[in-house]
């Protein structure tokens, strides 16, 4: 009966597996190679195969395709996601289209609790986090609104990741849900990082307790790594996992190349290393139905090392008598995973974008290749972006 409801583990024996150097060959087999099998990699794969008729190897350094967004069924047969939560969202109705062609979808809208002391209370803060937290009976939008700007501490230039929650909340409130949480995160003090990173996860006055308030909300039916294997199921789309791209750069088989790693990694580090965040994922089963109230719930208090624990099942809907959970622990080493948002760190990705610029041969694509803290809906976007101004320079054709 546990996880009935589940495809069969997704199988990476789907994906082709040859060798992608001919013997004795001089001719060039592929037009096109892809470094990484994440969002931006296999959209660029996709579009350049299925829609400008290009040979594309893709090479990911990872024994699996989908990036960051790699899902599989762990040993309980719970669908997991081994990097973390992948919760998609987006107001672009191109994006949704686009990844339409290779997945249905389960239509699901986030929440998220924060553990505040002894409470419990939905995250990002509205009326329902204010009148537990406070003991209050705030009962009209305006109501939550005069509460807030009363604590509220007015800030001349917002700049950081500070004054965008003090200049809303006040700073009991920032102490409470934001200081500590982005402390964890990021290894820095709010104050140290951008307001953008902050202003993710705005207040509310309302009870509305989504996460997210895109137009589109939804998971893939059988999971993301099964819309992966979709995307990259073509004739003309080779993919190689357990490969590093400098192993296949060596070779030069191909005249374009599509660089979705660290950027800084591509131009071996010539500026010095631009700073990623990295997690440890400690992924538990518990034989419970049931671990947690929601999908996530977030840990702000700096004495506990975690910042959020998430249980898969409520974004499946899976049911069963185990369940399966992912702690993440943030760290300074690991695998880059968060571009970090602050002046000095863009200033350093703009000398390596400056490289970028310079090879007209290589496109740089995706979270760690722009250094831009993007969404899965905005790689996506960023990548079939980069197919059409490739077909606009003439460098690949639009065969549809
Ligand atoms: P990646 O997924 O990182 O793919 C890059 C790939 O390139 C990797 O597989 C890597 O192994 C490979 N690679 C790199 N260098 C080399 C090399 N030299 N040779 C070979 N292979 C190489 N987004 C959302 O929209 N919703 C969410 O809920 C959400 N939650 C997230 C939670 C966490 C913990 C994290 C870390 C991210 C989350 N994201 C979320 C963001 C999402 O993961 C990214 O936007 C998206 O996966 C980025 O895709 P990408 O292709 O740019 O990069
Ligand atoms: N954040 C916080 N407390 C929370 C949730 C988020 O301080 O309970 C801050 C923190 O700096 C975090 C950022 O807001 O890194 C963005 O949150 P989001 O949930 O979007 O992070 P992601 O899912 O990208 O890791």
């Amino acid at each position: 009966e546990e996880a009935a409801n589940r495809p069969a583990t997704p199988s990476m024996g789907q994906v082709l597996k040859t060798p992608f150097i001919r013997p004795g060959g001089r001719r060039k087999p592929f037009d096109v190679v892809v470094a990484g099998a994440g969002f931006a990699g296999a959209v660029l794969a996709e579009r350049l195969a299925a829609g400008s008729g290009c040979r594309v190897l893709v090479v990911d350094r990872r024994p699996h395709v989908g990036g960051n967004a790699y899902d599989a069924v762990d040993a309980a047969g719970i669908l997991v996601h081994r990097y973390g939560p992948h919760i998609f969202h987006t107001n672009s109705r191109d994006v949704v289209d686009y990844l339409s062609r290779f997945t249905r979808w389960r239509p699901y809208e986030h929440r998220v609790l924060a553990r505040v002391g002894a409470m419990t209370v939905p995250m990002p803060i509205n009326r329902t986090t204010l009148n537990a937290i406070f003991g209050l009976n705030l009962t009209s939008e305006s109501e939550a609104a005069a509460f807030l700007a009363a604590r509220a501490e007015p800030v001349a230039v917002i700049r950081t990741a500070e004054d965008a929650v003090i200049s809303q909340v006040g700073r009991e409130l920032y102490a409470m849900f934001f200081r500590g949480y982005t402390r964890k995160q990021w290894g820095l003090d709010p104050s140290e990082l951008d307001k953008a990173v902050t202003q993710r996860v705005p207040t509310r006055t309302s009870t509305d307790d989504r996460y997210f308030t895109d137009s589109f909300q939804a998971m893939p039916a059988d999971g993301y790594t099964r819309m992966f294997e979709a995307m990259l199921d073509h004739p003309r789309i080779t993919v190689e996992t357990g490969v590093e791209f400098g192993d296949v750069m060596r070779e030069r088989i191909a005249r374009h190349t599509v660089f979705t790693g660290p950027i800084d990694e591509y131009f071996e580090h010539r500026y010095g290393p631009l700073p990623y965040r990295s997690l440890e994922f400690r992924h538990e089963t518990h034989p419970v139905r049931r671990f947690q109230p929601a999908a996530v719930i977030n840990y702000p208090d700096e004495s506990v090392p975690h910042t959020r624990i998430t249980e898969y099942k409520h974004l499946t809907g899976q049911v069963g008598p185990k369940t399966s959970i992912t702690y993440e622990i943030p760290s300074d080493v690991g695998d880059p995973y968060y571009p970090i948002p602050r002046p000095e760190n863009q200033a350093l990705y703009k000398r390596y974008e400056a490289l970028a610029l310079a090879r007209p041969d290589v496109s740089f694509v995706g979270r760690l290749a722009t250094y831009r803290y993007y969404n899965m809906d905005q790689v996506v976007g960023q990548a079939l972006a980069t197919w059409r101004k490739l077909v606009e320079r003439g460098v690949v054709e639009a065969a549809d």
